[in-house]
């Protein structure tokens, strides 16, 4: 006889996003499984494989809150400053987040694994690991997930956050919106020769935004940065194919050499940039949370932080039902995750798409409308407030996650 396992939430991808979702619910006496195709190794591999990610401070509030705060403070570098530039020309934009700090940078391995050691100390997640699904169907009163080994599990809620490709956006009929931007993010890590002083730099070239990002120094004392440089499609094997010496000298051109010279230090890799919007992020009994729902530009730093601030709404939302002895798949709760999140998700699409659309115009007018822009920028106080303020995560209606405890 097939054993059924059931649990309250079922989530589909054991990726940041996730396994976040996985510790908040469980906080709300939910009962939580994941279930992911890659293995436990995978996930608890901390060697640094080049790649890191920008958290705003609210997210990194809500990693603190979600309990792996000890684990990561050491690893995690402040940024707190954002230097903006268009090329290497005169007048650079400048952003102090001031004592708060506008967030911090944290290599991506060290982050999947805090994630997974800490769910998977946790009595009351299930992780599922190594899993080939075969079947996923839901009904009116739950969804089943089988796999290939003959277990089957059923939920309350089954949560896509299986990123780009959501097996799960599909059984529920939700519709994708893409376009690529026929751009690739080319990502590495490197040594500087001077301190970057907790300084996020964005470089924008009409090929692409240069970004250098600080991270903690090396074990040797030197200081080190996460690029993300974005290539137009059709150049990126050509930069990827490069020595690491040839990608270092480029770099330290295109960064004008204010950070001195730029040494590559780990693997380089190449990522196509999309922007892709589901139609919704809720259907019975199914939500959609991170790139499963939304993939934006990665210009900005943002597209992990709006999947966190997806977690903590719909921990939030679920909670508050859990308190009422709500269904946790009732479809009038998840709609209300759907509008608390779908308009924030889509304004931030926007404006990265259109800050990438306007960098990537060359000429000197468009050049001479964005350094008087940013002129302008520079001297309101209430704009730059606004864009401090989305960088740090701090605008809108905040979730309870996403706030310090007293
Ligand atoms: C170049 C680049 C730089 C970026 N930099 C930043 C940054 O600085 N800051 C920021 O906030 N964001 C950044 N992002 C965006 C960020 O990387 C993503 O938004 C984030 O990784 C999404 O997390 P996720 O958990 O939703 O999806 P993913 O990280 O894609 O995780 C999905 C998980 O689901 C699993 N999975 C997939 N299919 C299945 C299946 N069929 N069954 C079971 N499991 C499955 C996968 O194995 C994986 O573990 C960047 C993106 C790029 C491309």
């Amino acid at each position: 006889m097939t054993q059924i396992h059931h649990s309250d939430i079922l989530i589909m991808g054991a990726g940041p996003v996730g396994l976040s979702l996985a510790l908040a619910a469980v906080r709300h006496g939910l009962s939580v499984r994941v279930i992911d195709r890659i293995t436990p190794q995978t996930l608890a591999d901390t060697a640094f494989d080049g790649r890191a990610s920008a958290l705003a401070s609210t997210s990194w509030q809500m990693l603190q809150n979600l309990g792996l705060g000890d684990r990561l403070w050491r690893d995690v570098c402040p940024i707190d400053r954002i230097a903006v530039s268009d090329g290497l020309r005169q007048g650079a934009l400048d952003f102090d987040a001031g004592v708060d700090g506008m967030g911090v940078m944290l290599p991506n391995s060290l982050l999947r694994a805090a994630l997974y050691e800490t769910a998977s100390a946790d009595g009351d997640i299930d992780l599922v690991m190594a899993a080939s699904v075969t079947d996923r169907t839901v009904d009116a009163h739950r969804a089943t997930v089988t796999l290939a080994d003959g277990r089957t599990f059923t939920a309350s809620l089954l949560v896509g956050a299986e990123g780009r490709v959501s097996p799960t956006r599909d059984l529920a009929g939700i519709t994708l919106s893409q376009w690529s931007y026929r751009q690739r993010g080319i990502v590495t890590a490197v040594t500087l020769e001077k301190s970057h002083q907790n300084t996020a730099f964005e470089i924008f070239y009409p090929d692409g935004p240069l970004a250098v990002l600080p991270l903690n120094d090396d074990d040797d004392g030197r200081p080190m940065a996460s690029i993300v440089w974005t290539v137009p499609e059709g150049k990126a094997d050509a930069w990827t194919s490069l020595s690491d010496r040839a990608f270092g000298a480029a770099l330290t051109r295109a960064s004008g050499g204010f950070l001195g010279e730029m040494t590559p230090i780990a693997p380089r890799s190449s990522w196509p940039l999309t922007l892709c919007q589901a139609s919704d992020m809720v259907a019975p009994r199914i939500s959609l949370i991170g790139d499963s729902a939304h993939i934006i530009h990665p210009i900005a730093g943002q597209g992990l932080n709006l999947g966190l601030r997806d977690v903590a709404a719909l921990a939030d939302v679920l909670g508050e039902g859990a308190r009422l002895g709500l269904d946790p798949g009732d479809l009038a709760q998840l709609q209300r995750y759907q509008s608390w999140r779908m308009l924030d998700n889509m304004m931030m699409a926007a404006a990265t798409d259109v800050l990438n659309r306007l960098y990537g115009l060359p000429g000197g007018t468009p050049s001479l409308v964005r350094r008087v822009g940013m002129q302008l920028v520079g001297r309101t106080g209430l704009i730059r407030r606004l864009i401090v303020d989305e960088a740090r995560g701090t605008s809108g209606d905040l979730p309870q996650l996403l706030m310090a405890s007293d």
